[in-house]
């Protein structure tokens, strides 16, 4: 079916999240496929808290691209869904709530196996090694966490997290300078230093430029790499208005020390 759908943007992606309960709703995705609190199967343009119901699901699909092409989605090969819907622009017929997502699940053991996490979702070959000597079977999942299948005990090795509550599960990076052409500066071993000073709970997306390609949804603090630092955007996203601008990483830091300074 996807085979005979107009050219889409490179990054433009479907969620088949159809359990009783979505579990990939953090997962960057432009047409998704979810359950209504009723079972229902609906279909729900990333950042609309609606969907429509189902009749046809290839039919349905090709609409839902149709409109996003005819409403403007599409802008020099690029474009994303939920920054269409961020203009205001809505699908007709988007009028039931999807099932409430289960929360994200956390490093540790579950009665499948090792549930362990990778910082940005990358690992070193010589980690995965490891991983594979192990001798279990290695399940990918959509949350940046492999699961070892049977395995009762965490496995020690670096560079995994298996802390619940380490601060880094709730940093974003993407590839940043050198490696992505178009970045204004670095990004992950800032954000790796950044976040043991991130107060609890905070999210923070460490962009390389204002495309957000490792979040396309907001973060309690955004930071966008810049030829002249990091602009600093408070719950939103790499393309908002920066309420700070052009701050080195001594600023930013400071910055994070008064989130947690007690007030008078
Ligand atoms: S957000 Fe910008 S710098 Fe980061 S990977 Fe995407 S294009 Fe490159």
């Amino acid at each position: 079916m996807l085979a005979t759908l107009p050219p889409l943007p490179g990054k433009f992606g479907f969620a088949l999240d159809t359990g009783p309960r979505p579990v990939l709703t953090g997962t960057s995705a432009d047409i998704r496929v979810e359950r209504s609190a009723g079972g229902q199967l609906i279909l729900r343009p990333d950042g609309h808290p609606l969907g429509r119901r189902i009749t046809d699901l290839a039919a349905d699909i090709r609409a839902l691209v149709d409109w996003f092409i005819a409403s403007g989605g599409v802008a020099d090969g690029r474009g994303r869904m939920r920054a269409l819907i961020a203009r205001g622009v809505v699908p007709p017929g988007c009028d039931t709530e999807p099932a409430p997502p289960l929360p994200l699940p956390a490093p540790g053991l579950y009665p499948e196996g090792a549930l362990v996490a990778l910082a940005f979702g990358q690992i070193q070959a010589e980690t995965l090694a490891a991983l594979a000597a192990l001798g279990h079977e290695i399940r990918p999942t959509p949350w940046r966490m492999l699961m070892l299948v049977g395995a009762t005990a965490l496995p020690d090795l670096p560079s995994l997290i298996t802390d619940p509550a380490d601060p880094l599960l709730r940093v974003t990076a993407c590839t940043g300078a050198p490696g992505c052409p178009q970045a204004g500066g670095e990004t992950r071993a800032l954000a790796r230093a950044l976040a043991p000073h991130l107060p609890d709970g905070t999210s923070l997306h460490l962009s390389g430029c204002t495309k957000g390609c490792a979040r396309p949804g907001p973060s309690d603090l955004t930071l966008v790499a810049t030829a002249q630092g990091y602009d600093l955007v408070h719950g939103g996203r790499a393309q908002d208005t920066p309420s700070l601008t052009g701050l080195s990483p001594k600023a930013i830091l400071d910055h994070l020390k008064a989130l947690h300074a007690p007030s008078l």
